[in-house]
């Protein structure tokens, strides 16, 4: 045992428990600890060269025998960039085994006499294993874990391979429990923890009065590996203890009730996360005689907060005891090292370089630095004659609670939107824990579910009736555990002019406007007519509807674009912007922003995050291959600090994708942002493409390009524009736009599409039936002139005005934001995602039918009778819920932020069509 300090007493219960848990644990490890012969970690590291050799011997590296920079090989190797870390650690494995050299950053492969010592050694694999797991053989399945992790090496690196497929196939957990029970490493340090915490409970037991319990909470206890050691030895004081079995999935605590409980009835199986701040859930801080993990703290992205976490439940005093490798092993990098969790770091000084592991001094240190003031290490005892690569630290919280702020730490992830709303049995489990509602709420809550029901017979027999067919994301937008009874779409009877009706047969004044496709209203009569005449007429695919081209020279004239080519979706449109982008600059990298949407293909739907100063792209959600996003970067938007970014890295970008106004960021005034970028693009022919999918033709004709000021290489356009028909567009430069068709030619003459073109394809992309709609759109929009936004933007601004108004007069923490025609009702405070499901609920209840994304619109079809209804049934929802117990009267936190003005310079932008000046100078918006 090495004991760090002495032990100064004002717990003097504690102080005894712990002198007698250190001496417990000092004979346990020298009476067992010297009959180790080894740790395991040798022998692995010995079959470790042949196996790796075998993995990697037929690449071109190792084949031509050529020097490359170390960024060169990750390239070849095609390593996805959250595996950086793994292939940094890889290469030093790689170098320790003499498989390879490295001269500086360059990495030399084997030299011919190397490659045939390598080869022979490789040959008697075999036998070397067989000769091995004679010696080991309880620690069979680690081989087959290190074998198998080895072989996929290559295809987890370039991302083609998933590692938990590797690790945990077909989701068995069978390769990976024998790394925590069953082999002698692993039972031997279970032994010594569980020696230790009984010999605690043991000595807390005889002090304490018996009515009262000693606590013990063990963190990320999985499928039990040190649990059934400890849970054993802890027996004789079975009606003494509280045991808290935790996991952060829900899985795990199954697994306690099936396998544990019926034989410790003291356990108690809960969510709890050491990497997340305490909160007065089920297991109150504070409260932890003893608390202990084996094998997770080193998961946790910053341990100085994992301590504090630690810290914070234990009583005064209390023990912790943390199990851990104290070493680096190759074994824990070649497997466990493949997993994203044990690259989630950040405080990569604290750690064993090349891995999250910490070694005794660094466990020592960071304990003591949070609240720990005793600290002390068991590993194979004194007599053992090697080093112990494994540890129990041991340590006695001080019981002086450390400042509850979070210490600066470096940004992890740049702030993100997330379209994807992760939902899983451990988030909904959580969200039941976390919503303990009063009885008070309980009883308005069954009794407005009753009645919301009873007014919706059909829509909700219906979900039930078809869920099992129907996958409808749509309709599972709301769910939440506590109001699963009301999760169920409202299904569509007709719909007129700001009216619409459900199957049901209650009536709705219509904001959610069809996500923002409708500007005109239901129905609108100039939209049915040219859709009835071109159904009449036939709805034939294989000759161009004249519509399309006529269309094509409206959009350009309304928002001054040269050319133009339509697509079936939005998504379609933006994917087709970046191709084209990427096709004329022949570069590949793009920056997109965070916050931002930009439709559901893969390659745009990613997430920023900075890990060890660097910027990584990872995947929004599950099963988009990262090599999706590889050429993608996520930059937060509106910041000086991201056009600093674009501006150092403007000579390897394709592309800057920006919603010119994010639809969930209407509070923000980016004009300038959006000019600088201009200016930043332009100087490095850098393309700017604007996704107009909800400011186009919304905002102003010549949408948002309009409203800023700036004119954009390429935007992106949809909703608006195909009157309700699923149409988008591009509109951009010719330079762009030539990849689709390869520019323009003439007939008499010796012209031919001459630009290269890249892929573009669409079967309904100049649907008839699209094309008629969006003619019409764009005629009647060309007519109508920009007054006909401005009226409606003007509209816009003194609904908003009006709810804002009683929002602050009410006390209510919401408010509403604002753009042209868009607006959302928004927490202005805080306000619990039941508050704002319910407030949805009602005024759907009430007869408003508000959209479950937030994106709200009005529509030319909006009268002012119906501004008016709004803002009363808003404030009636308000007092209804109030009665019972939600929405609790609040403060506001701050104002609502009024939009940033349209773009009034005399001197409009340089570049761009010369109708660009003219768009300008007609803006004319409150
Ligand atoms: N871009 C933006 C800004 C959007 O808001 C959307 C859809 O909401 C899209 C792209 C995707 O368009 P679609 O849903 O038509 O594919």
């Amino acid at each position: 045992m090495d004991r760090n300090t002495s032990v100064p007493d004002e717990h003097g219960e504690a102080a005894t428990a712990w002198t007698h848990m250190a001496a417990a644990m000092h004979d346990t490890a020298a009476r067992e600890g010297a009959a180790l012969e080894n740790d395991g970690g040798h022998g692995f590291e010995t079959l470790g060269r042949p196996l790796l050799w075998r993995t990697f011997r037929g690449t071109s590296f190792v084949r031509d025998a050529v020097a490359v920079e170390r960024d060169e090989l990750a390239h070849q190797w095609r390593v996805i960039p959250k595996y950086d870390r793994l292939f940094q650690a890889l290469l030093t494995i790689l170098e320790g085994f003499d498989v390879v050299q490295s001269t500086g950053t360059r990495v030399v492969p084997p030299d011919p006499v190397r490659t045939g010592r390598l080869d022979a050694e490789l040959a008697r694999l075999d036998a070397a294993k067989r000769t091995w797991l004679a010696a080991y053989p309880d620690l069979a399945t680690n081989l087959e874990l290190l074998e198998t992790c080895i072989a996929h090496l290559p295809g987890v690196l370039d991302g083609s391979v998933a590692a938990t497929d590797v690790l945990f196939p077909e989701g068995s957990l069978h390769l990976v429990e024998g790394v925590y029970r069953g082999n002698r490493n692993s039972d031997y340090y279970n032994r010594l923890l569980a020696c230790g915490i009984a010999a605690t409970v043991a000595d807390l037991t005889e002090r304490r009065p018996k009515s009262e319990k000693i606590r013990i909470l063990e963190i990320g206890a999985g499928t039990g590996g040190s649990s059934a050691f400890v849970l054993e030895a802890l027996k004789p004081w079975s009606d003494r203890l509280v045991y808290w079995y935790t996991d952060i999935s829900v899985k795990f605590l199954n697994h306690a009730r099936t396998h544990f409980q019926p034989h410790y009835p003291f356990v108690e199986p809960q969510l709890f996360d050491v990497a997340r701040a305490p909160d007065a859930g089920e297991i109150p801080p504070g409260t932890c005689d003893l608390a202990f993990a084996t094998n997770v703290l080193h998961a946790t992205p910053h341990i100085g907060r994992t301590l504090r976490h630690l810290a914070a439940m234990m009583t005064p005093g209390g023990i912790a005891m943390i199990n851990e490798p104290t070493h680096i092993q190759h074994f824990g990098t070649l497997t466990f090292g493949l997993l994203d969790g044990w690259w989630l770091f950040e405080d990569g000084e604290r750690r064993i370089p090349h891995s999250p592991l910490l070694d005794r001094d660094a466990w020592t240190r960071s304990l003591r630095e949070n609240g720990f003031a005793e600290v002390a290490c068991f590993g194979r005892g004194e007599r053992s004659a090697v080093a112990s690569l494994q540890h129990v630290i041991t340590a006695r919280y001080d019981g002086v609670p450390r400042p509850s702020a979070e210490p600066r730490e470096a940004p992890t992830r740049v702030k993100t939107y997330g379209p994807f709303k992760p939902m899983n049995a451990d988030l909904i489990q959580a969200q039941r824990a976390g919503a303990k509602l009063s009885d008070r709420k309980r009883e308005y809550l069954a009794a407005f579910t009753e009645h919301y029901r009873g007014k919706n017979p059909t829509s909700r027999a219906n979900a039930q009736k078809f869920r099992a067919r129907y996958a409808d994301q749509r309709a599972i937008a709301f769910f939440h555990p506590t109001l699963k009874e009301l999760c169920f779409p409202l299904e569509l009877d007709e719909a007129e002019g700001a009216a619409l009706r459900d199957v049901d047969g209650n009536e709705y004044l219509d904001i959610a406007m069809d996500f923002g496709c409708n500007l005109f209203g239901h129905r609108a009569p100039f939209l049915v007519e040219a859709m009835r005449g071109r159904i009449a007429n036939g709805l034939a695919l294989g000759m161009r509807p004249p519509s399309a081209a006529r269309a094509a020279e409206l959009l350009c004239e309304l928002t001054g674009h040269e050319r133009a080519v339509f697509t079936q979706s939005g998504t379609e449109a933006v994917m087709t912007a970046v191709r084209l982008a990427r096709h004329a600059t022949g570069r590949h990298q793009i920056v997109i922003f965070a916050n931002s949407y930009h439709g559901h293909a893969d390659g745009v739907l990613a997430y920023g995050m900075i890990e060890d100063g660097r910027l990584l792209t990872k995947p929004i959600s599950p099963a988009i291959p990262p090599g999706m996003v590889r050429d993608v970067v996520v930059l937060d938007y509106n910041t000086p600090a991201s056009l600093a970014w674009i501006d150092r890295h403007r000579d390897s970008l394709a592309a800057v994708l920006v919603e010119p106004m994010q639809s969930r960021g209407l509070h923000q005034h980016p004009g300038p942002f959006l000019r600088e970028l201009r200016r930043l693009t332009e100087a490095a022919d850098v393309a700017l493409i604007f996704d107009e999918m909800i400011t186009g033709f919304r905002t102003h004709p010549g949408g948002a390009q309009a409203w800023f000021g700036v004119r954009a290489d390429l935007c992106t356009y949809g909703k608006v524009l195909g009157g309700g028909i699923g149409q988008g567009a591009i509109g951009g430069r010719a330079r762009y736009l030539d990849g689709i068709d390869g520019g323009t030619w003439r007939y008499g003459d010796d012209s031919f599409p001459a630009v290269e073109r890249t892929f573009f394809a669409g079967t309904h992309s100049q649907n008839t039936l699209g094309m008629a709609a969006v003619e019409a759109v764009l005629s009647h929009l060309r007519q109508a002139g920009p007054e006909l936004q401005h009226a409606l933007n003007r509209t816009c601004a003194e609904m908003a005005r009006r709810l804002n108004a009683f929002f602050i007069a009410e006390e209510v923490p919401m408010m509403v934001q604002y753009f042209a025609s868009l607006f959302r009702f928004e927490p202005n405070g805080p306000l619990s995602p039941i508050d704002q499901s319910l407030f949805v609920y009602t005024l759907r209840d009430k007869g408003i039918m508000i959209s479950e994304i937030g994106n709200n619109f009005l529509s030319t079809a909006h009268r002012p009778e119906d501004i008016d209804r709004l803002v009363a049934v808003v404030a009636e929802a308000v007092s209804d819920l109030r009665l019972g117990g939600f929405l609790p009267r609040r403060k506001p936190a701050r104002a609502p932020i009024l939009p940033e003005p349209p773009y009034r310079t005399d001197t409009a932008p340089k570049t761009g069509s010369p109708k660009w000046g003219a768009l300008l100078a007609e803006l004319d918006i409150p």
